[in-house]
């Protein structure tokens, strides 16, 4: 079902009235993490004002620790719906187990599918049997041929709303976070129907680097961008501060965006 073979033309996934595939650019911008009602609610009118129209925040945070903070939860999930509310934003937010899923429906418009959860095949399957439209991480180990299996699973319970994220793989190169393979967009394109996001966020791990790698990902023909954004990255309560940009520098990639025609 994932397959250009059996589905000729692009997927467009339209939420209340977005569309995120084919020609369209999808901007979703937010914090790693929920932190506050203040700090989710000032992000998101920073997001509205630079032209996205996604907010990004984790209200449940799967941690490489057990000791790291884990998120807020499903308070976090009623922070972040009515920052959406308010600015006029789709919001997206993590899921990690199948029994989260239908409240997760409830507050946010997009579901995310983190890299870890890639092969969490019962997690996979309770999505298939939502409507809600879910993006798909790709693991940090896996080949294009498993990413497509996994988005498989969803599809094949009958939700056809599967945007595929490239977000970096593990490589031997330590400078970078993860290597942002940005042969997968053309090549996952060329395979898939489905709309294929890029991640320069987590796929760098740097913040000097995420610009460069957006706009790298849109010319090579990404659908969308999922990007961390803070308003005070040095105290942000996951370690992702390091990669997350500043509100000024998020306005100006937006900005340099549409200047090459591309957001629309
Ligand atoms: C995230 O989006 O904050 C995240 C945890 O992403 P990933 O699953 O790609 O590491
Ligand atoms: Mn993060």
């Amino acid at each position: 079902l994932a397959s250009r073979d059996f589905h000729p033309d692009d997927t467009v996934i339209e939420i209340k009235g977005v569309k995120i595939g084919g020609e369209h650019l999808a901007i979703m911008g937010g914090p790693c993490a929920v932190e506050t009602p203040e700090q989710i609610d000032e992000i998101a009118r920073l997001v509205k004002a630079a032209g996205g129209q996604i907010l990004r925040g984790g209200a449940f945070k799967p941690r490489t620790g057990p000791y790291s903070f884990q998120g807020i939860g499903v308070e976090g999930l009623a922070m972040m719906a009515e920052a959406g509310r308010k600015h006029g934003l789709l919001t997206i937010t993590e899921v990690m187990t199948p029994e989260y899923v239908d409240i997760c429906c409830e507050y946010a418009d997009i579901l995310q599918v983190g890299t870890r959860n890639m092969q969490n095949f019962d997690l996979l399957r309770k999505l298939g049997t939502v409507k809600t439209p879910v993006l798909l991480k790709r693991g940090f180990s896996a080949t294009y041929d498993e990413f497509l299996n996994a988005a498989e699973y969803i599809l094949a319970g009958g939700n056809p709303n599967v945007m595929l994220c490239e977000r970096g793989i593990r490589t031997f190169e330590t400078y970078t976070r993860n290597t942002l393979d940005l042969s997968a967009i053309p090549v996952l394109q060329s395979l898939s129907h489905l709309p294929v996001i890029s991640d320069p966020s987590h796929g760098t791990g740097r913040r000097e680097l995420v610009e460069p790698m957006s706009k790298a990902s849109v010319a090579a023909g990404a659908n969308g961008l999922i990007i961390e954004m803070h308003t005070d990255p040095d105290n942000s309560m996951t370690g992702d501060g390091v990669q997350s940009l500043f509100p000024d520098q998020f306005a100006n990639l937006l900005k340099e965006l549409e200047q090459l025609g591309k957001l629309v």
